[in-house]
């Protein structure tokens, strides 16, 4: 679908890696263009604070990129999130990963060269973007360690990646409740992502009267044109004119 054009009554829910950010060969590689986080508090400014950042990372991570730019964000699949005014809301509180589980995923991890273990406040994620060779065996273990109805947790597939998650907690969840908050009310979300975890806000996005767009389908699978289109929606915010970005750094 075409991206529709932003106007005040918008509000963006942003994922981040494969969609603000290119992919890299492991998380911690990214690159932030250096435009991005003065772009994204820009828009937060002009859509009267209806910006959120959400993402599979934790909020900590999530704010190291974009520093110094920081708002309203769901870190680990919605299992945290923040609000504009700072108020903090993790749930189930305290609940996370068993240990054993971590060392044994740890354990594979040193055992499989190329597979990473990302531990996180709640969750754990395996890579295997490195290792594809192992990507069944990391499912092996990772089914072995959650069954199906476990009653806290859950496998999430992520792009060559499986997180184990809290159960109950999805970015669709996250997109519902920041909607709820004062500033994002009454606006019609706009939910951009590229990966399966990303569906559940897509589809909350559209239940709220909104769109859910895909990398992949509506930016050609390119985050630099998912950056080009917040730019042109930046510029339309201001009233038209070609928006001040400094100079030597693409969009
Ligand atoms: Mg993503």
């Amino acid at each position: 679908m075409t991206p529709p054009d932003l106007d005040r009554a918008s509000a963006l829910f942003l994922d981040v890696d494969g969609t603000l950010l290119e992919i890299a060969a492991s998380p911690e590689l990214v690159v932030v263009p250096p435009s991005l986080p003065g772009l994204l508090a820009h828009l937060h400014d002009q859509l009267g604070g209806a910006l959120a950042i959400v993402s599979g990372r934790p909020l900590a991570e999530i704010d190291r990129l974009l520093a110094p730019f920081a708002s309203s964000a769901a870190g680990e699949h919605g299992v945290a999130v923040r609000y504009d005014d700072g108020t903090l809301e993790e749930a189930p509180a305290g609940m996370a990963v068993p240990e054993p589980w971590r060392e044994a995923l740890q354990a594979a991890a040193d055992r499989w060269p190329g597979v990473q273990m990302e531990p996180k406040p709640h969750g754990v994620t395996m890579h295997y973007r490195l290792a594809p060779d192992h990507a069944n065996d990391v499912w092996r273990l990772v089914r072995a360690l959650v069954s199906e109805d476990h009653p806290h947790f859950r496998l999430l597939p992520a792009r060559e990646a499986v997180e184990i998650s809290l159960r109950g907690r999805s970015k669709g969840s996250a997109v519902e409740r920041l909607m709820g908050q004062a500033m994002f009310q009454g606006r019609r979300p706009i939910y951009i992502g590229d990966d399966f975890t990303d569906e559940a806000g897509m589809s909350m996005a559209r239940d709220l009267g909104g769109v859910g767009l895909r990398v992949a389908e509506s930016f050609s699978g390119d985050p630099a044109q998912v950056r080009s289109w917040l730019v042109r929606g930046a510029e339309r915010l201001d009233g038209g004119a070609p928006r001040a970005v400094p100079t030597g750094i693409s969009p």
